[in-house]
């Protein structure tokens, strides 16, 4: 059985599970490319014009190799952590998709509860049941893409850059350098090192969350504020760069949230969509790497992070 897997939305986080499941199930797998022009021009050929660009692109992955598959996993994903749900677009994308593409292939599309492993292995046997009716192998083949999921090192951290930012939105945005017009690569260039949330632990991101009047229903909002205000209340990075899907009703409440509640730490938020122009998006990164150096250099606002850098190079 060949099982068609697009290539977008919160693939980038999940990739060993899904793939190693499908794989111990003796599936051959089909993966889309990496997220280029064709991609993208499919994907503003189905999709809705009002979706964000993350739905859109995802669009033209399921596109790209839906002739070529028996079945395509389209992840109904709900919820990641007790309580919080994804955005509602994950909710019901297998039938955006159903009704946006013609033609498509069969759909699995289980909703996924990744709230402890019992309610995963939920969508394991519901998915699994499709390609046996072996429980045994099914559970086998659970249990082998957990061990995988748990090996994958996901999260950007550099710690060798004179100047540090917290690189903060959601992981389709942040880990496809198409979307993000190789982002990493620019700051790093320009001598700015990265953090990414991976890198917070949870039980400082449930502190910060608690000081809020209502906690945050979406799972993105809690990592994106929790992260950002923590690093920036611990004065380990220079500034954050937001990273926004145009048209992105979370994003457009938790980036007035951090605003509010990180002081004086520069915050640059990019908005990504299709239209967006790798020039005009250069150049508000320039300025801002440029800001950051003034403040750093001439007004004395080194992070710890940066002053642990010179004390390092001064004992050198
Ligand atoms: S969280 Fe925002 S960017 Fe992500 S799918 Fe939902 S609306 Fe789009």
């Amino acid at each position: 059985m060949i099982i068609g897997i697009p290539k977008g939305l919160l693939y980038y986080k999940y990739y060993p599970f899904f793939e190693s499941f499908f794989k111990a199930l003796d599936c051959k797998l089909i993966i889309s490319n990496d997220t280029n022009k064709k991609i993208l021009n499919l994907g503003i050929k189905y999709c809705v014009d009002e979706a964000c660009l993350p739905i859109k692109v995802f669009h033209g992955h399921v596109a790209e190799i839906k002739d070529n598959c028996d079945f395509i996993l389209i992840p109904r994903i709900m919820s990641i952590h007790e309580g919080e749900y994804i955005c509602p677009k994950f909710c019901g994308l297998p039938e955006m998709i159903f009704n946006d593409i013609p033609n498509m292939p069969n759909m699995l599309s289980a909703p996924i509860y990744a709230t402890s492993k019992n309610n995963l292995y939920k969508w394991a046997i519901k998915t699994g049941s499709v390609i046996t009716n072996n429980r045994f192998r099914i559970k086998k083949a659970f249990l082998a893409a957990l061990n995988e999921q748990k090996k994958f090192p996901c999260g950007i951290k550099n710690n060798s850059y004179p100047l540090r930012i917290a690189l903060v939105g959601h992981p389709y945005n942040v880990y496809d350098s198409f979307v993000n017009m190789n982002l990493v690569k620019k700051l790093n260039s320009l001598g700015v090192g990265i953090i990414t949330e991976e890198f917070v632990p949870s039980k400082y991101i449930d502190k910060e969350i608690k000081i809020l009047f209502k906690k945050p229903f979406w799972s993105f909002a809690r990592q994106s504020y929790g992260s950002s205000v923590y690093l920036a209340h611990a004065k380990t990075i220079d500034g954050i760069i937001y990273l926004s899907s145009f048209a992105c009703g979370i994003d457009s409440i938790v980036v007035e949230l951090i605003k509010e509640h990180i002081y004086d730490t520069p915050m640059l938020v990019l908005k990504i969509d299709e239209q967006t122009g790798e020039a005009g998006f250069n150049t508000r990164i320039e300025a801002f790497v440029d800001m950051l150096e003034r403040r750093t250099q001439h007004e004395n606002n080194l992070s710890s992070f940066g002053e642990y850098l010179l004390s390092k190079q001064s004992t050198v």
